[in-house]
């Protein structure tokens, strides 16, 4: 394998990789927001369905015709953190972009309020294909405050919940951690550690999650605080805002409902009793009585280890793709072809895993760091699932309608992975690689559906506290923790003591802005499996109902989507089938036994 093959060419994004012809091009964009300002502030309110269809279609076009650039210099960046023209126009393009959101703020405001007014421009012919955007702009309408008011909660954000979830996270990037490793005394970073939870060495799993969790206990008095006033200003936040609930903001975000929720997330209480089953087969596999919280996500004992060439992988993937739908396994096919992924380990490039969409070119670019392992075959699998997305989406949208919320975001890569799961499950020789495959994947749904959702309960059980009057300290959250835990885990597991801190290091909880982040995940999770499971009863008739679900960008909301495949997602019937699919999973994995 060659290393060029495995660099991604950024040039297709640019007319010039020249730096001084990038500024210029940033530069343009800014003046040409400057002229959208000109000619449109406080005049809004006065458009008629063809004055604001001219308005959508003007912001379009300059989406597309900037994406290329800012993708260029935020792809560069990532690439090579280390390169001074990289940070330069990085940086550069991140002012440019914030000067032209600031330009344009008004427009949101201005369209919300001729909206209100006038809300049957929502259903107005000309408006047709705008009609799910304009919705979801009236939905907020209700909840947006005065312009000084607006600029009041930013201005007091700043120092106040910002401040505290940057203490949260400097705080947790600069602890050490001294532990002894195959007889040798080490410090490690907590990035650095957290690694060791997934080593094939038992008792080094279970002495790096007791040093973290106990040091991270040691600080309770500063998670608390951070967490406790990043809760408590939501709540206030909520009250300005006539949120009738702590998650409204989320649902409106991710253009759900509470009823969707609320059965999503009962069905997942549910079905914990099918969680613990497997995680009692996975305790026997193990040769253990019951599995112990460093055990979870842990590997098999004598799973075999698999390697792969970037050849070997991207065979597998296109196959995985192709096997399902021709012309999606030609668009994978695309992405190596064509080198928009970034596979080579070098210095300097961003850790992880993304896909960027970039839609005036109908693709995409991927960025991985690829050391040939099984995990990297599946990363890789999932990353193309968001590519393939972005090519269905930009043919069939405008850019207005490919703001896809998380709820959805998530659906294309999690059906690549569990194609890539079905073809490797067919290549498994042995029982071993059988097995490896299986619980890989019940491993990863585990922790996607079931634990995240603990996540969801220990949230909302905050605020609860604190409405209660309760004084969030940290053993109160510490417990409230717990609970959420055991309300999923039941006695299936035994915890160290020292996980009762777990919650001090999710940023998650400390994100003003992005409250209720984690029950995304599990409804993408579960709504892949419900699709791969209609899939399985309907064979190649559904192809094209995926694909089309994965056209409509965010033109339509999950609950239309979902409609338009015969299904109502706020109802828990349909989120069960998503978990007969796991249990399916679970059942071929309990006949290998
Ligand atoms: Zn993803």
């Amino acid at each position: 394998m060659s290393p060029e093959e495995m660099r991604w060419d950024l040039s297709q994004l640019v007319e010039s990789t020249d730096p001084a012809s990038i500024r210029r091009t940033l530069d343009s964009m800014v003046t040409e927001a400057e002229k959208v300002r000109e000619r449109y502030y406080s005049k809004i309110g006065g458009l008629d369905a063809g004055g604001l269809l001219e308005l959508l279609e003007l912001n379009d076009s300059m989406t597309l015709r900037y994406g290329g650039v800012t993708l260029y210099c935020r792809l560069l960046y990532s690439a090579n953190a280390l390169d001074d023209t990289a940070k330069q126009l990085n940086d550069a393009s991140r002012t440019a972009v914030m000067k032209r959101d600031q330009t344009l703020a008004f427009v949101d405001i201005e369209m919300g309020k001729l909206l209100a007014g006038r809300p049957s421009l929502v259903e107005d012919p000309a408006l047709a294909e705008y009609r799910h955007y304009l919705e979801r702009i009236l939905r907020n309408v209700p909840h947006m405050l005065s312009d000084t008011e607006e600029r009041l909660i930013l201005a007091k954000d700043k120092n106040g919940v910002y401040a505290w979830q940057q203490l949260q996270s400097d705080w947790l990037s600069t602890r050490t951690y001294e532990i002894e490793v195959e007889g040798e005394v080490k410090t490690m970073p907590y990035g650095e550690i957290i690694g060791l939870y997934q080593s094939p060495d038992r008792d080094l799993r279970m002495r790096a999650n007791q040093i973290v969790y106990e040091d991270l206990g040691r600080d309770e008095i500063l998670w608390a605080s951070a967490v406790r006033s990043i809760c408590a200003d939501h709540l206030q936040v909520c009250d300005i805002r006539k949120y009738p609930s702590p998650m409204t903001q989320s649902l409106i975000a991710n253009d759900v409902d509470q009823e969707t929720i609320d059965s999503l997330m009962s069905t997942i209480v549910k079905s914990t009793g099918l969680y613990q089953r497997y995680l009692r087969m996975k305790a026997r596999m193990m040769g253990l009585e019951k599995l112990a919280n460093w055990d979870i996500v842990a590997p098999l004992p004598d799973a075999p280890e698999m390697k792969y060439t970037w050849e070997e992988s991207r065979e597998e993937v296109v196959s995985a793709y192709s096997e399902f739908d021709e012309q999606l396994g030609d668009w994978v096919e695309e992405m190596f072809e064509r080198r928009h992924i970034d596979g080579e380990v070098r210095k300097g490039k961003r850790s992880g895993a993304f896909c960027s969409s970039w839609l005036a070119g109908k693709s995409a670019y991927m960025l991985q760091s690829f050391t040939g392992t099984v995990g990297n075959v599946r990363t890789q699998a999932h990353e193309l699932g968001h590519a393939v997305h972005a090519y269905l989406g930009s043919r069939a949208q405008k850019p207005s309608n490919y703001r896809i919320g998380s709820c959805i975001a998530e659906c294309g890569s999690n059906f690549g992975e569990l194609l890539l799961n079905e073809r490797l499950l067919s290549k498994a020789k042995t029982k071993k690689e059988r097995q490896a495959v299986l619980a890989t994947l019940l491993d990863s749904f585990g922790m996607t559906c079931f634990q995240v959702s603990a996540r969801v309960f220990f949230e909302q059980s905050m605020y609860d506290a604190i409405e209660e009057g309760g004084f969030l300290d940290g053993e109160t959250v510490a417990g409230l923790w717990t609970a959420a835990r055991d309300r999923i885990y039941g006695d299936a597991v035994d915890w160290l003591e020292e996980m009762r801190w777990e919650w001090t290091m999710k940023v998650h909880y400390y994100m003003p802005n992005r409250r209720f982040y984690n029950y995304p995940y599990v409804f993408a999770k579960l709504f892949v499996f419900a699709l791969y499971r209609l899939y399985k009863e309907q064979g190649e008739a559904f192809a094209p109902k995926l694909k089309s679900l994965l056209s409509a960008g965010s033109s339509r909301s999950p609950w239309e989507l979902g409609k338009e495949l015969g299904f109502d997602i706020r109802t828990e019937e349909f989120w069960m089938k998503g978990m007969r699919q796991a249990e399916a999973f679970i059942d071929m994995l309990e006949e290998t036994l």
